[in-house]
């Protein structure tokens, strides 16, 4: 995979992370339901990590030579994984939306980390780190649906 390529893959994955924040945020606020503040919680750690994902794919992005998206405007453009809007407020289908979500992040990065060249360790090194989170997103939301 070229460098150009890279970088534009890596702001597909910056819009997912951005689009995948607000959609955490905002369904922690509106959720109503079984187990709403342990749904909450969790919600609100992961919308935080995502916002994380975003800062460090920016600084790879960066470091490669590349632009972040500059502006919001981009982001449903660019990105793979799209928004679920939180409509329905009930925990069931707000943690199915998010599960969905995660779904789509843990594919993403796996095809990516299998298409960077294995030169470019320290590039499969970050992502591997982020996608191990959106793997632990996706078993947290599940358990959580698993208790309603
Ligand atoms: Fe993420
Ligand atoms: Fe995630
Ligand atoms: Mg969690």
């Amino acid at each position: 995979m070229e460098t150009d390529e890279l970088i534009k893959a890596l702001n597909a994955a910056l819009a997912d992370e951005w689009l995948a924040h607000y959609q955490y945020w905002v369904g922690s606020k509106v959720i109503n339901g079984p187990l709403k503040d342990e749904v909450i919680d969790e919600l609100e750690e992961h919308s935080n990590d995502e916002l994380r994902h975003a800062g460090i794919l920016a600084d790879l992005i960066i470091d490669l030579g590349g632009t972040p998206l500059l502006t919001p405007n981009e982001w449903f453009q660019a990105s793979g994984c799209g928004y679920d809007i939180p409509s329905d407020p009930s925990s069931a289908v707000i943690l199915e939306q998010n599960i969905k979500g995660e779904q789509c992040a843990i594919d993403t990065y796996s095809a990516l980390i299998k298409a960077i060249s294995v030169t470019d360790s320290l590039s499969i090194e970050i992502l591997q780190e982020i996608l191990d989170d959106e793997i632990e997103h996706k078993e947290d939301l599940e358990s959580l649906l698993d208790s309603l």
